[in-house]
């Protein structure tokens, strides 16, 4: 399989390129394995490769309807960062920021982590305030955080109207310096390459059509490729989980699937060196190495499972840019895509075992999935294979909505657009 150095550039590039080996082998299904993760996304490779290079359970297969990387994890804009605010957030996303900061050495693929930084823009003094206390919150555990005036604003960001007639001034931002953005692709071709050397099997046009079962159990799954038998079964399949739980008879979860657009600029000269979020709407966006501007806004507000997202959504995110960036009006669109996400009623997510014997889930990912890929295979692997969850992941159970323990991040309650 391919190993990515200096040297194999150099070789392939006398070469004429002609002898990259594959990155990942394409095999049949065997009748039975350990474990059956369903859902070839970021969270469903970054399990398998945890499973084998933590626990060493290599007899695992990632069981994908369409090809490796089509959904969320190819969709997103690519923001990471861990400034959260409630301490079981902050402690499972800084966890994931580590990860990330040694990501690319460890798969041997360069993910392109590139930590940037992130400003969250204030528009009024009570959002400042709020800032300030969720920055205190930060570094009171350990993850770094400034508050910054808008002289320091209009260095980091000059395209930004920091006039007092702006149509939202700033008043200030909350920075996180370690935030940033990666290349998501090659987030999802890492891992997959990662454990597919390490014997785990990648089943790509294998969509799964129902579960096998012994009474309660479920033992196996079935798929458009045949039935295939696991001891453990784990779902990670984002926006699809309320459709493939029902395949398993559970038809009631704090998940609703709602589409996301995202959005990409023609090329423009560096302009933007860092993610900047708007703090009167909802607006993120930072510019790519190719030069694109890269951003999106809210999720369409109604329930579907359709790919692609409607205009008013269009020209609410077109109209915050421009009120950010006065200087972006004529710049052109070109292109905009969409992806399901998994929407839980607290924006939090679900990293946990059950809901049935024999099967663990993984969902509710919200905005937030993309950043959070190392950390959530790192502990849904740890619970595949202890049967218990890690101190990072212990609070992100299904039963805290029956038992009133939310881990409502922004207060809002339970609904899933303001998330
Ligand atoms: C437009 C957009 C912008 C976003 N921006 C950000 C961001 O800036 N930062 C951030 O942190 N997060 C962001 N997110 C969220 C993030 O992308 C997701 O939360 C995260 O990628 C979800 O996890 P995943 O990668 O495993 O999901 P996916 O990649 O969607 O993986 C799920 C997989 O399951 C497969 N599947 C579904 N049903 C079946 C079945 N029956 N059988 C077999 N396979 C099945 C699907 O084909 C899919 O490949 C964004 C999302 C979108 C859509």
């Amino acid at each position: 399989m391919a190993e990515y150095s200096v040297f194999s550039l150099l070789k392939n590039a006398v070469s004429g390129n002609r002898d990259w080996k594959p990155a990942w082998r394409k095999p049949d299904p065997k009748p039975e394995y350990d474990v059956i993760i369903v859902g070839g996304g970021g969270h469903g490779l970054a399990t398998a490769y945890y499973l084998a290079k933590e626990h060493g359970i290599t007899n695992v297969a990632v069981v994908e309807k369409g090809w490796l990387g089509q959904g969320n994890i190819g969709r997103n804009t690519t923001i990471v960062r861990s400034n959260y605010m409630l301490p079981d957030n902050t402690h499972f996303y800084e966890h994931s920021m580590k990860l990330w900061e040694n990501l690319s050495h460890e798969l041997n693929f360069n993910v392109m982590f590139s930590q940037r930084g992130i400003l969250n823009l204030a528009h009024t003094p009570s959002q400042l305030d709020d800032y300030a206390r969720r920055g205190n919150a930060m570094r009171h555990c350990g993850v770094d955080a400034e508050l910054l005036r808008p002289a320091a604003i209009a260095k980091l960001v000059p395209g930004l109207d920091l006039s007092g007639s702006a149509r939202f001034p700033v008043i200030g931002g909350l920075m996180q310096p370690r935030a940033g953005t990666a290349r998501h692709d090659a987030v999802a071709w890492g891992y997959a390459r990662g454990a597919d050397r390490r014997g785990v099997d990648m089943l790509e046009n294998c969509e799964v059509i129902g579960f096998l079962r012994d009474g309660d159990r479920i033992t196996g799954v079935k798929t458009t490729r045949g039935d295939i038998r696991a001891k453990k079964i784990a779902v990670a399949v984002a926006g699809h989980t309320g459709q493939v739980m029902k395949l398993a008879g559970v038809d009631r979860l704090p998940i609703e699937s709602h589409v996301l657009q995202a959005f990409v600029s023609e090329s423009l000269k560096p302009f933007v060196d860092t993610v900047v979020t708007f703090g009167g709407g909802h607006l993120y966006m930072s510019q790519s190495d190719k030069g694109g501007l890269v951003f999106g806004g809210d999720i369409d507000g109604y329930n579907t499972y359709a790919q692609r997202g409607n205009l008013p959504v269009v020209e609410e995110v077109m109209s915050e840019m421009v009120a950010l960036f006065p200087g972006l009006a004529r710049v052109r669109l070109l292109r905009s895509w969409g992806g399901i996400m998994d929407m839980s009623m607290d924006g939090t997510p679900i990293i946990t075992t059950g809901p049935l014997p024999g099967m663990y889930l993984n969902t509710g990912w919200c905005y937030g999935g993309f950043k959070a890929t190392p950390a959530s295979g790192w502990c849904f692997a740890w619970t595949i294979a202890k049967d218990e969850p890690h101190k990072f992941n212990a609070p992100f159970t299904l039963d805290r909505f029956h038992r009133g323990i939310l881990i409502d991040e922004k207060g809002q309650g339970s609904t899933p657009r303001l998330h």
